[in-house]
């Protein structure tokens, strides 16, 4: 089999579709990045005289693809856990510890009823969980619609919302359940209860000798990107903005700039929106399909403490914040979570702001929201309210939001997909680094099939 492969956009999933593509010797790939260096949102930023990492910081262990990948590029050493596991979660009486248990459903029933973080009603209403009858209907509903059912409303808002609607910067009572939180369906299913669900993932975690939740390699989120366009070489172009992909045969030529280039197949790596662009004059349903998709802005703040601050803050790795509490919606202590010899005894903070609901905070200019998230910080942390240094990354219509019904709309997108095109990304089947590298992984194979004549296109096959 042979065949020229053109990939769109060098971040995580366009450098890993490649990489596993180019384990075929015949195939010809072609990375085109319209930045000026590959990585995309895999990126790390001075500030002060650190490096730190801009967007992504670690990577979900649970899922192994990218973990896999790490290790197939030598960083399998170099890969380190969280050096503490605690997670707080902000409440109007301070930080508290997050209670035990897998998506933030509390497992032991003494902690919960023990937890001061809600009401005494509202824990009543949480472990109402245990006796309430499960949903009989099928399909799709929302996040929200789900906890709030089995939890109640004060525990879905005050611990359990922060932590899954923030990893998709989303709003629970929007999110589809089935494309973002399957498992928590299935427990209800299975189990009648989100709590007993909980508790029985939780001892098969355990009798698993379960690996850690997040890892990172060492020195940054960059040294996986970097390794993955060193083993491309000079099959990633930079400065390559792609403004067409038209047909020419039965294959595809794509216009970068003043260059052209022929392709059998085409693997649209860049995020759903300029995929849509793209995709206007060859496919226009699938381009009004992949608009359809919301997606929300957000912004890393990064801020850098005087050198005695270090050891003051919290053994944690951050807290997470319930909706419109505060202007962040999640920080993490980086000087404890990943500690390195470089910070000294600075405290290293990065708060998330933005996502839904509140993206008007980022209309605001970058110093007007460094200034109230640090003083807000110096209000629940022992930190001076100035950091010595600090920087925000904008990161405009970034995070995806999978709302109801979700996955038929992905399914409709794969069936209109024109042949030999492909799409990969957090935009589909998983926000994630892991969810990307598991997508560019059955994308190479989907090619390969494709390049073979095997297989014709079918329904599930093309986007992931
Ligand atoms: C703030 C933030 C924090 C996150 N934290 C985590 C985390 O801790 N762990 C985790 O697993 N995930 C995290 N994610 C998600 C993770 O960043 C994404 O899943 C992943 O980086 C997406 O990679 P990608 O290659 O699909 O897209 P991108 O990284 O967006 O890359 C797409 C590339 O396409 C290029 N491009 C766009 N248009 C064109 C064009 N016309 N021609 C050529 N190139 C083009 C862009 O320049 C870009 O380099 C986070 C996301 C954000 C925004």
């Amino acid at each position: 089999m042979s065949g020229r492969i053109v990939v769109v956009g060098g971040g995580v999933a366009g450098l890993a579709t490649a990489f596993r593509l180019v384990s075929s010797k015949d195939l010809d790939v072609t990375v085109l990045e319209a930045g000026p260096e590959p990585g995309g949102k895999v990126s790390s930023v001075d500030v002060g005289d650190l490096l730190l990492d801009g967007g992504p910081d670690s990577l979900i262990a649970r899922k192994p693809w990218a973990v896999r990948l790490a290790r197939e590029l030598d960083l399998g050493r170099e890969l380190v856990a969280p050096a503490t596991g605690v997670t707080f979660v902000w409440t109007d009486d301070g930080l508290r510890r997050f209670p035990s248990g897998p998506f933030g459903i509390p497992t032991d029933l003494r902690e919960l009823w023990g937890w001061d973080g809600m009401s005494r009603r509202g824990r009543i209403d949480a472990l109402r969980d245990l006796v309430r009858k499960p949903r009989k209907e099928e399909g799709d509903e929302s996040l929200g619609a789900l906890l709030r059912r089995r939890i109640g409303d004060e525990a879905t808002d005050s611990l359990v919302a922060p932590l899954l609607g923030g990893l998709f910067a989303g709003d629970v009572d929007r999110l589809s359940a089935l494309a973002t939180f399957p498992e928590l369906a299935e427990w209800e299913r299975r189990q009648g209860s989100l709590i007993r669900g909980a508790r029985a993932a939780a001892r098969t975690a355990a009798d698993a000798v379960a690996p850690p939740m997040f890892l990172r390699p060492r020195g940054g989120m960059r040294r996986l990107t970097d390794a993955l366009a060193a083993a491309l070489g000079d099959r990633v172009r930079c400065d390559a903005r792609v403004v067409s992909v038209d047909r020419e045969g039965r294959g595809y030529v794509v216009r970068a700039g003043e260059s052209e280039f022929s392709a059998d197949a085409v693997v649209l790596a860049t995020p759903a929106l300029a995929s849509a662009d793209l995709l206007d004059h060859l496919a226009p349903e699938v381009a009004a399909a992949l608009r359809g998709i919301p997606h929300v802005s957000t912004g890393v703040l990064l801020f850098v403490y005087p050198e005695g601050t270090g050891t003051r803050l919290p053994d944690s790795s951050g807290f997470v914040v319930p909706k419109g509490k505060l202007a962040m919606s999640a920080c993490t202590l980086v000087s404890r979570k990943w500690p390195d010899p470089v910070f000294g005894d600075r405290a290293v903070v990065r708060c998330f702001v933005g996502g839904s609901g509140a993206e008007d905070l980022l209309d605001q200019p970058d110093d007007a929201i460094a200034d109230g998230v640090a003083r807000q910080l110096a209000a629940i942390l022992p930190l001076p309210p100035e950091p010595k240094a600090w920087r925000l990354v904008r990161w405009p219509r970034s995070m995806p939001q999978y709302e109801v019904g979700h996955l038929d709309r992905v399914a409709a997108i794969e069936r209109a997909l024109p042949p030999g095109t492909f799409l990969v990304g957090p935009a589909y089947r998983g926000p994630g680094i892991a969810d990307c590298v598991r997508g560019a992984n059955e994308v190479a194979d989907a090619v390969r099939s494709h390049l073979a004549g095997r297989l014709q296109p079918i329904e599930g096959e093309h986007v992931r």
